[in-house]
């Protein structure tokens, strides 16, 4: 199915909500198992305060120089920050603390950093681990293999939560060829849950995006992170 983008943000939203309630009554799983992260990247904030007003909750931005302006700018309203970009070492301390989330964490090294600024800050940090599914040379994120062996780093890490899992399978134009993806990381993440380490808990799943978010609701996702469903395409 094509992306319906075609009306007001508001419109838009009400369509989205209404597939994922659709697809988690398909997959008989229980009403708001699913939350939706608006991806506003490039998004200006009079959009953005539409969404809000239109019942959007939760954003995901992908770069800290344009996430800064717009948190400061919309301080006050009752959402959450999730980031969901590369984030670069030497700007964790900028992301600690301020975002509710830092879906994107690709290397132990990146975890042990968070752990030193949220223990500074006095905070744990709540993050999800970003798996490279099918070792795309220009993706970032853990290998699936890869993650096993460094779990046992990351649930010692005092200041680090580790909550689930967040992927970005390579691009399709049929959301279908999405599903394997979305079932492996399911998979991934129950396996690996076996291992009980430490806090370590992996209950999130965050996983599909505009194209396919409803294939990936039918899959297990807790986060669907979807920009040009809400927003329209984004100007390059
Ligand atoms: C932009 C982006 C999305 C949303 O993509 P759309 O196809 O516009 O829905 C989701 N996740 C990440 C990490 C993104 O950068």
């Amino acid at each position: 199915m094509a992306l319906q983008a075609g009306g007001s943000i508001g419109e838009n939203l009400r369509l989205v909500f209404e597939r994922i309630r659709h697809a988690t009554q398909q997959s008989g799983r229980s009403e708001g198992s699913v939350r939706l992260v608006a991806a506003t990247k490039s998004v200006g904030l009079d959009q953005i305060r539409e969404g809000i007003t239109a019942g959007l909750m939760i954003l995901g931005e992908n770069r800290l120089q344009e996430a800064l302006p717009k948190i400061e700018a919309l301080r006050g309203e009752p959402i959450q920050w999730h980031f969901i970009g590369h984030l670069q070492r030497r700007k964790v301390r900028s992301v600690v603390g301020i975002f509710d989330l830092i879906q994107s964490v690709d290397s132990v090294e990146l975890a042990e950093e968070i752990d030193r600024r949220a223990r500074e800050a006095g905070l744990t940090q709540a993050v999800l681990l970003e798996v490279n599914l099918e070792g795309e040379a220009t993706k970032a994120g853990f290998l699936p293999d890869e993650l096993e062996g460094a779990m046992p780093s990351l649930g010692a890490l005092p200041h680090v939560a580790v909550k689930g899992l967040m992927a970005i399978p390579p691009p399709t134009s049929d959301p279908e060829q999405a599903r394997p993806y979305f079932r492996r990381l399911r998979e991934l993440a129950w396996r690996l849950s076996r291992q009980q380490i430490g806090t370590v808990s992996l209950q999130e799943l965050s996983m599909g995006m505009s194209n396919d978010y409803h294939v990936a609701v039918e899959e297990g996702a807790t986060m669907v992170r979807v920009g040009t469903a809400i927003f329209g395409a984004r100007r390059a």
